[in-house]
C-alpha cells in the first residue's frame, strides 16, 4: 500500500485550510508520511490535525503545521535549509525536496538513526542527521537559507540566528519561559545586521531541551 490517495486527499485538506505555496504541497505530497510512524499507526499517517508518537513522549508534528512552517520558510528551490529536531525524519524529508542540502540536528540518538535510516530506504540522499544539541545550529554548513526549529524554544537561540543568511528565514515556536505550553509561532527574516520579527499565532510544540532551552 503506498498511500497515494490518502496523500492527494491530505493535500487537498491542507489547501482547504490555508497552505497556498505549490511547492510546498508538492514536496508534502511526494514524502511517504506512513513511513516515519510505526506500523500499527501508518493508517492514521494522513490525517492532518493528528500528531503521532514516536517514543519517548515525542510526536510527528501534524502535516497541517509542518505544510505550515515549510511555507513561512519561502523555500525558493535551492539552498541548504537546517532543521532543529529532526524526531522521526519527517520533516526533514519534506525539507530535502525544497532544499539543495538538509541538515538536521537532533539530541536523542535512537530517533536521529532512525531517521537517517528510513530517509535512506526512501531514496532521499541530501538530508544528513547529527546527534548534538541543536540550539547551537551546525555551524560546519552554515550559513543557511531557511532553518525551522521543531521544538518550542524559550527565546531564539544565539547560534542560529548567526548561522542564517542575509535575507534567510527561520521558524520557531516561542514559547513563554513561565509555561513552555504558551507559544507562539514565530518567523524571523534576516536583513544584513538587522532582524525582522512576525508571529502567526499559537502553537504547541513539545519543549526545546538544553543550553537554549529547558533543562534536561
Ligand atoms: N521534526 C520532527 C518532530 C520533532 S518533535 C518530525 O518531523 O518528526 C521535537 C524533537 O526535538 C524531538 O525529537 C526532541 O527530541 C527534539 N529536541 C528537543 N530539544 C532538542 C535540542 N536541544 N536539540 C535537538 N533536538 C531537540
Amino acid at each position: 500500500m503506498n498511500y497515494a490517495i490518502q496523500r492527494d486527499r491530505m493535500v487537498r485538506r491542507l489547501q482547504s485550510r490555508g497552505i497556498t505555496d505549490p511547492r510546498v504541497l508538492d514536496a508534502m505530497r511526494g514524502v511517504a508520511r506512513h513511513r516515519f510512524v510505526e506500523e500499527a499507526l501508518q493508517g492514521k499517517a494522513y490525517d492532518d490535525d493528528v500528531a503521532l508518537p514516536i517514543g519517548d513522549q515525542q510526536t510527528i508534528s501534524q502535516p497541517w503545521i509542518v505544510a505550515r512552517m515549510t511555507e513561512l520558510l519561502e523555500p525558493d528551490g535551492g539552498g541548504r535549509a537546517l532543521e532543529i529536531g529532526s524526531g522521526s525524519g519527517y520533516q526533514a524529508a519534506v525539507l530535502s525536496r525544497l532544499y539543495h542540502q538538509v541538515y538536521s540536528v537532533e539530541r536523542i540518538p535512537e530517533f536521529s538513526r532512525r531517521a537517517l535510516r528510513i530517509i535512506r530506504a526512501l531514496g532521499i540522499e541530501n538530508a544528513h542527521f547529527k546527534i548534538f544539541d541543536g540550539g547551537y545550529g551546525w555551524s560546519e554548513f552554515a550559513p543557511y537559507r531557511g532553518i525551522l526549529v521543531t521544538a518550542a524554544a524559550p527565546e531564539l537561540p544565539a547560534p542560529l540566528l548567526e548561522q542564517l543568511a542575509d535575507g534567510g528565514r527561520l521558524v520557531l515556536p516561542l514559547a513563554s519561559r513561565d509555561d513552555p505550553d504558551d507559544q507562539v509561532l514565530a518567523r524571523v527574516t534576516r536583513r544584513g545586521d538587522g532582524v525582522e520579527r512576525e508571529t502567526f499565532g499559537a502553537c504547541k510544540f513539545v519543549p526545546l531541551l538544553g543550553r537554549f532551552g529547558w533543562p534536561t
